[in-house]
């Protein structure tokens, strides 16, 4: 996605975004009343790569300035004291691929969406304990709603910016109760991060691993005035919505059987870990991760928008109108058809309430693991003759 649709999409995207943190598109202006805070789930570390570190004044420091630090056991340098430019091409990549932990970083992908669903629902239990209440006490009080958008980061792993709002019952109408506030949310989120866990299935060669967020979880709270405003947060999102398809270095496509790895126009970097998919998706323990699939996406198959389902309805009537009017466009242009919803890098899917249904990536997810038949591809649109 490029150009004049990413625009549209960014632009979508804020929109979208701003509407749950200060009204309109339906959404009542008191919302902006109720704590909100802008997070940030990382992956863990898979290995050192090549980073441009930025410092207040535009000074860049050394990439992984390291005195006396030898090579590693394949005779590369673990040290690199290059000051990288923003367009430097080994940004991203590790200081030895032989090294680089791409079965981790493939699983990290794959199990995701099932992280976050974890998340999502440890931080419902955290928020209910810190009210007193049970899980289903807290329905009647409090609804915890988000947005979130996958981004990938150069290195070709994903990680999460979410919005996560706490409004009364029945959604941004009402308020929570008071004691449902900045702190106890900040507080909630911190914890269910660090608590939560996913196993990676086990294979021959493969030992399980037990998967989780990155040390870097980043909580600030959202206010109409303050250092992070609502403004700001909208602008951010709808930046990392973009930025997700642009900088992975990977296919906007399926990998094909008639594929050859080694002609793939994809980094170094990449195409190991498409490799690494590939490997790992040929084994049956490893099945229900479909990572042969989603080899092109490194392994991550969940959408990279998705938003609380009171939404659904003009955002879904917007999308379809941008994408009838591209297919449109494209068929003109070039005579194909376009890539399908699902071969798409970015999607907006659409908002829904947590503990209301599964998120696209969640509900694929599901359905590899039980067998059961995928949802459709473009909840959006399924969704729209059931929301009120
Ligand atoms: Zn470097
Ligand atoms: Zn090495």
């Amino acid at each position: 996605m490029s150009g004049e649709r990413g625009e549209a999409h960014r632009a979508d995207t804020y929109h979208l975004v701003r509407a749950g943190l200060t009204g309109g598109k339906g959404v009542p202006d008191t919302v902006a009343t109720h704590p909100a805070v802008f997070v940030t789930l990382t992956a863990p570390s898979f290995g050192a790569v090549h980073a441009r570190r930025d410092k207040p004044g535009g000074h860049v420091e050394p990439c992984h300035p390291r005195r006396n630090a030898g090579t590693c056991p394949h005779g590369r340098p673990l040290s690199c004291t290059v000051r990288h430019g923003a367009d430097d091409g080994r940004l991203g990549q590790p200081l030895c691929p032989d090294c680089y932990d791409y079965t981790g970083q493939v699983l990290f992908n794959a199990l995701a969406p099932e992280l976050w669903r974890r998340f999502t629902m440890a931080l419902r239990r955290r928020i209910a304990k810190a009210g007193g209440l049970t899980l289903g006490e807290l329905r009647d009080q409090v609804t915890v709603s988000f947005a979130k958008v996958a981004e990938y980061q150069r290195r070709g792993v994903v990680h999460f910016h979410a919005v996560i709002r706490l409004d009364g019952p029945g959604g941004p109408a009402a308020p929570p109760p008071g004691w449902a506030g900045h702190d106890v949310l900040a507080g909630a989120i911190g914890q269910a991060a660090r608590a939560v866990t996913v196993d990676t299935p086990a294979a021959p060669g493969v030992p399980s691993r037990s998967l989780a967020w990155g040390d870097q979880v980043d909580i600030r709270p959202i206010t109409t005035t303050g250092e992070l405003t609502d403004q700001a947060v909208a602008g951010y999102i709808a930046k990392y919505a973009t930025k997700a398809a642009g900088c992975v270095g990977t296919l906007d496509r399926r990998i094909r059987a008639t594929d050859h790895l080694d002609q793939l126009p994809v980094t170094a970097h990449a195409r190991r870990l498409i490799a690494e998919c590939l490997a790992l998706g040929a084994l049956d323990e490893m099945a229900e991760l479909r990572l042969t699939e989603w080899a092109h996406m490194l392994g991550f198959r969940g959408h990279f928008s998705t938003k609380s389902r009171r939404y659904s309805t003009t955002l879904g009537a917007l999308r379809a109108a941008r994408i009838e009017h591209n297919r449109r466009e494209h068929q003109t242009t070039t005579g194909r058809l376009p890539l399908t919803d699902e071969d798409q890098v970015l999607v907006i899917a659409h908002w829904r309430y947590l503990g209301q249904g599964l998120t696209p990536g969640e509900a694929l997810l599901t359905a590899a693991l039980t067998g059961r038949p995928m949802p459709p591809l473009d909840p959006s649109a399924a969704q729209q003759g059931s929301t009120a």
